[in-house]
Formats: structure tokens, C-alpha cells, sequence
């Protein structure tokens, strides 16, 4: 009897891992004609400094709408596309649509310290020439390198190899911004953080979420805030969906936020809009008037 449950339990898993390996298998075919058919799009989502209000940066956020299976969430299609490769491909259209984007938004009189935000995949480091992709997109837009703003992962940046590391410096040095993302949520020791040309820490939303009452979360992010300071890089908390939140943070002393109580990550059109007609950027529109 023990032995027909366990058997049983093997089919049940056997199953949905099948199921899964299919869905990827079906979303990798898919993906394979999303660039070509125009499917994916960048969503932007404003990234604000407590302290000023000011609009000090924006996030890029991929968005895939297949015409039959629908919208797909970054969280599923890219750990699959990581998986086979294709973000590489699909990641340099991701960095060139956003530099182009943020240098519009830049002759178009948009602050010219706020910065681009872009998601990096490990994948792409794994194959030479992202240095090269990153200086030409630059030079072609004529967007400041310090406009640019490279989102890691802290798995990411678990230095199992050194040329990450290089490459990752040799970005830093032609001024490119680097941000480990979803801080204190990796595995990864926290000694990369001496060696590797790091900017900010993304603190994540994981610990934002029950920040007013959960003493534990207030001082995880105290800790984070503390190590930031100091070694001297800067502080963003992401997810920020109420006051409260905010109110917290800032008494905390973290420098930037980012999350739906601002605004969802919106297309090109809808985030100019809400540049324009939001009451979070006193300091912004100022600057816009005068
Ligand atoms: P992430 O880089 O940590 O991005 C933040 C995620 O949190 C986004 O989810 C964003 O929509 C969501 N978010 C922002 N504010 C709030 C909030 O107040 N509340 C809640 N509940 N969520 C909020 P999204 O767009 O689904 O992206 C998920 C993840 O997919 C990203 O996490 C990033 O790791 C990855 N990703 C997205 N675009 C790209 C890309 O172009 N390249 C790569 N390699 N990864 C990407
Ligand atoms: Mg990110
Ligand atoms: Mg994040
Ligand atoms: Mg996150």
C-alpha cells in the first residue's frame, strides 16, 4: 500500500514536471517570433527621491503580448528565455529600446540626472559583447553613460567567474550606473559587494511589504540601509504601495523609492502623462516651469 503511494506520488510529479517542461517548450517556440512580430514592449515605472520628490530615475519592464496565449508575465518567459539562450537577443533589444527612450526623454527636457534603469540577465555575460552592446547604444542615442543604470540580481553576481566581474567594471568605468536588485534576497555572500563597481542597493519589496508592522522587516531594512551607507552606495526601495510605507522609509533614512503607490510600470505614452499630471513631483514640475 506505502509502495502504490509512492508510485502514485512519482506519476503526480512526473506529470507536472512534464506539464511544465511543455509550457516552457511551448513559450520558447513562441518567443521565437515575438521580436520579429513586435510583441514585446517596454513598460516604465517611475523611480522618486524621498527627500525632494523628484523623478530621479525610471525602470524598464518587459512586457509580452502573444496574440493567442495572451499577456505573459516577465516571471515566467524569462526565466525560460535565460534558459535557452534567447534573452541575450531579446536583452539587447531591451537595453537599445530603453537607451533610445530615456535619450528622447532627455531632449525632451526631462531632469538630466534621472537615469534609465535596465534588468540584466546572468546569460548576457555570459556571451562577449555586452561591453560593446552597451558603448554603442550609448554613442548612437548620445546618452550620458551615467543616464544608465544596469539592474543585477545578487545571484547574478555570485562571482563563480571572473570575467563578470571585469565586465562589470570595465561598464563602471565608461560611467555606467550599477544597482544590485532584490537585495537580501540571494544566497550570495555579501564580500562581491567590496569587489564589484556596485552604485545602489535595491532593497526588496519582499521587506517593504509588512514593514509597519513587523519589527523584523524594519530592522532587515536598517541592516541593508546601514551596510549602504557604510560603503558609501546609494538606497531604492521597491513595491512601496502605501503611505505608510513611504513614511517609514523615509524616517529610515532610505533615499529613493519605487512602487505602485507612484505609478505601474506604464508604456511610453501613459508615463509622459503621468510626468505631467502627477502630484508626487512638486520639484519636477518646478524645474518644467521656470
Ligand atoms: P524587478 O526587476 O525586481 O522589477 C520589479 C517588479 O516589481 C516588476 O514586476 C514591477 O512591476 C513590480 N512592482 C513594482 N512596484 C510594485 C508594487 O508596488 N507592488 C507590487 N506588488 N509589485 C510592484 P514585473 O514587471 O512583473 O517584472 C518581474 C521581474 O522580471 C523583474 O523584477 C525582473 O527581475 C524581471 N524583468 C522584467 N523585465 C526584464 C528585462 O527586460 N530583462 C530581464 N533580464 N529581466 C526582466
Ligand atoms: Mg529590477
Ligand atoms: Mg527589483
Ligand atoms: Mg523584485
Amino acid at each position: 500500500r506505502v509502495k502504490q503511494e509512492g508510485r502514485g506520488h512519482h506519476a503526480f510529479f512526473t506529470a507536472e514536471l512534464q506539464a511544465r517542461l511543455m509550457r516552457a517548450q511551448l513559450l520558447s517556440n513562441a518567443l521565437r517570433q515575438a521580436l520579429a512580430n513586435d510583441e514585446l514592449e517596454l513598460h516604465y515605472q517611475p523611480q522618486l527621491n524621498v527627500e525632494e520628490g523628484r523623478l530621479v530615475g525610471t525602470e524598464a519592464l518587459l512586457r509580452w503580448r502573444h496574440p493567442v496565449l495572451g499577456n505573459i508575465a516577465p516571471t515566467e518567459f524569462i526565466p525560460v528565455a535565460e534558459s535557452t539562450g534567447q534573452i541575450v537577443e531579446i536583452g539587447a533589444w531591451v537595453l537599445r529600446t530603453a537607451i533610445t527612450q530615456m535619450s528622447r526623454w532627455l531632449a525632451a527636457g526631462y531632469p538630466a540626472e534621472m537615469r534609465m534603469a535596465v534588468n540584466l540577465s546572468m546569460a548576457q555575460f555570459r556571451v562577449p559583447g555586452l561591453f560593446e552592446l552597451v558603448c554603442e547604444s550609448l554613442t548612437e542615442s548620445g546618452l550620458p553613460a551615467n543616464c544608465l543604470e544596469l539592474e543585477l540580481t545578487e545571484s547574478l553576481t555570485t562571482p563563480d567567474s571572473v570575467s563578470v566581474g571585469r565586465e562589470m567594471q570595465r561598464l563602471a568605468e565608461r560611467g555606467v550606473h550599477l544597482a544590485i536588485d532584490d537585495f537580501g534576497t540571494g544566497y550570495s555572500s555579501l564580500g562581491y559587494l567590496k569587489h564589484l563597481p556596485v552604485h545602489r542597493l535595491k532593497i526588496d519589496r519582499s521587506f517593504v511589504r509588512d514593514l509597519h508592522n513587523d519589527a523584523s522587516d524594519q530592522r532587515i531594512v536598517q541592516a541593508i540601509l546601514g551596510i549602504a551607507d557604510g560603503l558609501g552606495l546609494k538606497t531604492m526601495a521597491e513595491g512601496i504601495e502605501t503611505q505608510e510605507q513611504l513614511a517609514l522609509l523615509r524616517r529610515l533614512g532610505c533615499q529613493e523609492v519605487q512602487g505602485y503607490l507612484f505609478s505601474r510600470p506604464l508604456p511610453a505614452d501613459q508615463f509622459e502623462a503621468w510626468v505631467r499630471s502627477t502630484d508626487w513631483l512638486p520639484a519636477h514640475r518646478h524645474a518644467e516651469n521656470s
